[in-house]
Formats: structure tokens, sequence, C-alpha cells
């Protein structure tokens, strides 16, 4: 399925809540879904029907997805390994989407969004124990060193990214040295440490049928 290329605020509105896809002006008052909190298109006013078990379980899908950017066959797969493993199914696979290197240079603050995240993992800037890494998918492991590359690190764009986001809060499974630009993977996320809005039993249910 190819990747979404429309305007990212009508998924947020299409799901009827923040998904965090636009960096900054997600935590303004510029936020669509703050302006108009109701879903896009002509109808987007009428009052919706009582949704069903299925349309929930889909819907908590699909905004686990957008949230992280991730395509349907790639979620998937996610999923197969996440029922592979100890654990709870649903907490497997949200573990590994937060641990895809284009979230976690997001969750450090190094990227405005996730997208951007993608793109400039794909542009070479980071490093994952002192080894250029240039693909977003690329998981992470607790133990883990993750930085950004001397020559990168003197680029306009990235020294504006670490300028917007300095103040931005560091999930506590990773230590962030801001001196340094150099973070460390503490240990994988825990369930309450991971942001993503959505109930992720509806979606092991989902692909359980
Ligand atoms: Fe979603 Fe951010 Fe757009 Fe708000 S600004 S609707 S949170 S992408």
């Amino acid at each position: 399925m190819a990747r979404y290329t429309g305007a990212v605020c009508k998924l947020c509105r299409r799901e009827g809540k923040k998904l965090f896809l636009k960096g900054e002006r997600c935590y303004t008052g510029k936020c669509s879904i703050e302006r108009r909190a109701y879903a896009p298109g002509q109808h987007g006013q009428n009052v919706r029907r009582k949704t069903s078990e299925y349309g929930l379980q889909l819907r908590a899908k699909q905004q686990a997805r957008r949230y992280y950017g991730i395509q349907e066959g790639q979620f998937h797969k996610y999923f197969l390994i996440a029922e592979r493993k100890q654990g709870v199914t649903g907490e497997n696979l949200l573990r590994l989407c937060e641990s895809r290197l284009d979230n976690v240079v997001y969750l450090l603050g190094w990227a405005n969004s996730r997208a951007e995240g993608r793109q400039l993992v794909n542009h070479g800037h980071y490093l994952v124990n002192g080894k250029k890494v240039d693909i977003p998918s690329y998981l992470i492991k607790a133990g883990d060193t993750v930085g950004i590359k001397a020559k990168s690190k003197e680029s306009e764009k990235i020294k504006t990214v670490l300028d917007v986001n300095s103040a931005r809060p560091v999930p506590l499974w990773l230590e962030l040295d801001r001196e340094a630009v150099l973070a460390k993977v503490l240990n994988m996320p825990e369930r309450e440490q991971i942001s993503v809005p959505v109930e992720e039993h509806l979606i092991v249910e989902f692909y359980s049928k």
C-alpha cells in the first residue's frame, strides 16, 4: 500500500484524536483538531453512527499505524513478531514500534516529528553505537547508544531542530546527554512509558480474527 501523502491533520480529524504528526504545531492552538474537532469532508459534521466492534478494532490499528507512520505490511509483520515473543502481545507490538530508530530520534528531540525523523535517518544523520544507520525501521535495543554524526551537528537544519526541541521532555527509558548530543537506551519501554493513544488489545483482536 502506498504511503499517505495528503494533509496529515486530516488523519487526526478522521480518528478524532491528536496523533502528533506535525511537530511543534501539535502543541499549539494552531492544531487543526483543536479548531475543527470533527471529521474532514462534506459530511464530517454529521452525527456519527455507533461504531461496531470490528470498527473499533480497525480504528485502533489505523491510529497506531498512523501515529508511528508505519505501512500496513510492516505493521502486520510487527504483530506476528510480537505474537511469538513472551509477554503481552499488544505491549510487545507497541514496544517494537517504539524502538524504531525514526521514533527514537523523534523522542530525543532530534526531529520535529516521526515523519521528519524517518527522513533525517534516511539522510544518514544518526549513529547507533558509533556507526551510521540510515534505516528508519532499525530496531534499537537496551544498552545501545544513539548519536548524531559530527558533520551533521554542524548542519543548520539539525541545529535548528535541536534548538526548537531543547525543552521537550525525554521518556525515562532513554538517557540523553544534551551537551554531548548522545543518548543511551536504558531499557526497553514499559507500557506506561509509551504514549500512543490506543488500546492495543483492540489491535490484537483485529489481527486475531
Ligand atoms: Fe494532528 Fe498535529 Fe495536525 Fe493537531 S497539528 S491535527 S495533532 S497533526
